[in-house]
């Protein structure tokens, strides 16, 4: 229970307390000078000091418990709501939920746990105030879809509690996804926009008999589904979601602890000219769980992002690329850098890691997402610029799938773009895919870009690609990922590109 202050209500029963004693000790006073007419003007003159005495004091009581109510007020209001966004916090929003009605209701009360996607790690590139900025603007949005006799609480820094009288599961599905949808457009902070993106847990009280807080419970276990679904969607609570949850959490562990102890590896995959000669490789991360099967790093790096373990996992593949390109002096070595690794203490990193390992950063490719050109944040661009001045030259990843907007290409740096594996793979089955890759190639051709295919797994793909203009092919039908040390015996065996 939030605890309500009681002082200014003590201090009205000593004003009354008061009150009552001069009225008694007047009364007294008057009792005696009946019985002895002597004392008449004596006994006259102590009612008036003592009446007017405790008017005055009667008086200041009452001030002072005046203002004992407006500051225990505001006493209230702190310990019952986030200073930051005004909205509830955790303690009100439980008391909320004790209080609500049972069985009888006609509606059924969801519960959605909002929790703002690697705001952990959003935290390390922006400035607190900034954070501040955006998380204002988030609950903003979101509280916007709150009635009144709703509620919506934050219950830490990147989490928020909601809940909404809904008539069924539809309504609720409806709800979640306006979340997701008014929390789409940027938030405009002091240092530009800023994407952020929600992931939403639901449940709902179907039997309308059942205990909030087990419900609040259910939906913080969905959430950690959606969060593990890799964020921005929402997800309703099921049977058997807890013990998922227990898995991933097991698996959060396990990669915090690889992590530390540098336990994972990196893999090579070629990169082919038009002559089947090798130019270059891509660098793949690898994690085997020890005793069990290796994750894909389509888990474990979403994974580690969401769980603030983005640079320490950056950290090892940049370092551990770098040195094994010291092995390969006439290969590209292309290297995967997240979105949140793009920042200015990753210029310095890369200064530092050319020094360690003795790596030429003329050979080094930076592999991005179009996710790191969408917050156009000057930043980003500077940091680009800086990374380029140092020699690496910088690859577009997944080209296609994304915003693909030319105004990128013209803006940033970028010296490569790889056409995005879907696009190869739907190469002969349908006819939008060949013409997609032909405008990318001419694009990139009118801007003097590198371009790369990538998932080229039969020599039909291949043929196609040449006959289309492209020069540079990654894929299974070359090879697949391999260990360091396999390369060199790949480098000697030129491959046959088209019949
Ligand atoms: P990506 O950067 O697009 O990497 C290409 C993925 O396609 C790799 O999957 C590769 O093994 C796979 N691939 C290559 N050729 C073929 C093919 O012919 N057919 C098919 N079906 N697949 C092919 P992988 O190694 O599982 O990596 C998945 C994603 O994980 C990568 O996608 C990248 O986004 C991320 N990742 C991997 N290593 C790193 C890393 O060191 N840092 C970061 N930030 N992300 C990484
Ligand atoms: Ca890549
Ligand atoms: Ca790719």
């Amino acid at each position: 229970m939030v605890q309500k202050p009681s002082a200014s209500r003590n201090i009205d029963h000593l004003a009354i307390a008061s009150l009552l004693t001069v009225i008694s000790l007047v009364t007294i006073l008057v009792f005696a000078a009946y019985r002895n007419p002597a004392t008449q003007a004596l006994v006259g003159g102590a009612i008036v000091g003592i009446g007017s005495g405790g008017l005055i004091l009667f008086r200041q009581l009452r001030k002072a418990a005046r203002s004992l109510i407006a500051s225990e007020a505001t006493a209230l209001y702190a310990a019952t709501h986030d200073a930051l966004t005004q909205l509830p916090n955790r303690a009100m929003f439980v008391e909320h939920l004790g209080s609500l009605p049972g069985a009888d209701r006609q509606s059924a009360s969801v519960i959605l746990c909002i929790c703002l996607d690697r705001f952990r790690d959003l935290g390390d590139s922006l400035c607190f105030v900034q954070c501040d900025e955006v998380v204002r603007q988030a609950a903003a949005r979101i509280g916007s879809l709150c009635r009144e006799d709703e509620i919506l609480a934050r219950l830490g820094d990147d989490l928020f509690a909601m809940r909404c009288e809904v008539a069924d599961r539809a309504a609720a599905e409806t709800l979640a996804g306006a979340i997701l949808t008014v929390l789409a457009p940027p938030c405009g902070t002091s240092s530009g926009p800023v994407f952020v993106t929600a992931s939403i847990g639901l449940s709902f009280n179907i039997s309308q008999n059942r205990n909030a807080l087990e419900i609040l419970s259910e939906a913080q276990t969905s959430l950690s589904h959606a969060i593990g679904l890799g964020g921005n969607r929402f997800c309703f609570f099921e049977v058997g979601m807890d013990t998922a949850s227990k898995a991933r959490k097991s698996l959060e562990i396990e990669l915090r602890r690889d992590v530390a102890a540098e336990a994972l590896q990196m893999v090579y995959q070629p990169q082919i000219n038009a002559k089947g000669i090798m130019t270059g490789v891509e660098a793949l991360m690898r994690w085997t769980r020890p005793g069990q099967d290796q994750v894909s790093p389509s888990v474990f790096v979403p994974l580690a992002e969401h769980c603030g373990l983005s640079s320490a996992l950056g950290l090892f593949a940049l370092k551990q690329a770098f040195s094994d390109s010291r092995r390969w002096p006439e290969l590209t070595v292309a290297v995967n850098v997240s979105a949140l690794q793009i920042r200015d203490e990753l210029v310095q990193t890369l200064k530092i890691l050319l020094l360690q390992t003795g790596a030429n950063p003329h050979q080094i490719e930076i592999e991005i997402t179009e996710g790191v050109l969408l917050n156009e944040q000057p930043e980003t661009k500077q940091t680009l610029d800086n990374i380029r001045k140092l020699g690496f030259t910088i690859a577009l990843d997944d080209f296609g799938t994304g915003y693909s907007s030319l105004s990128y290409l013209r803006r940033f740096p970028i010296d490569k773009i790889k056409i995005d594996q879907s696009f190869v793979a739907q190469l002969g089955k349908q006819p939008e895919s060949s013409a997609i890759i032909k405008a990318i190639i001419e694009m990139g051709a009118a801007l003097d870009l590198k371009i790369i295919a990538e998932g080229v797994e039969t020599a039909a793909q291949a043929q196609s690609l040449s006959m289309l203009g492209c020069s540079l092919y990654q894929g299974y039908l070359f090879s697949r990922p391999v260990e360091a040390g396999a390369v060199d015996g790949l480098i000697l065996q030129p491959a046959k590109v088209a019949a």
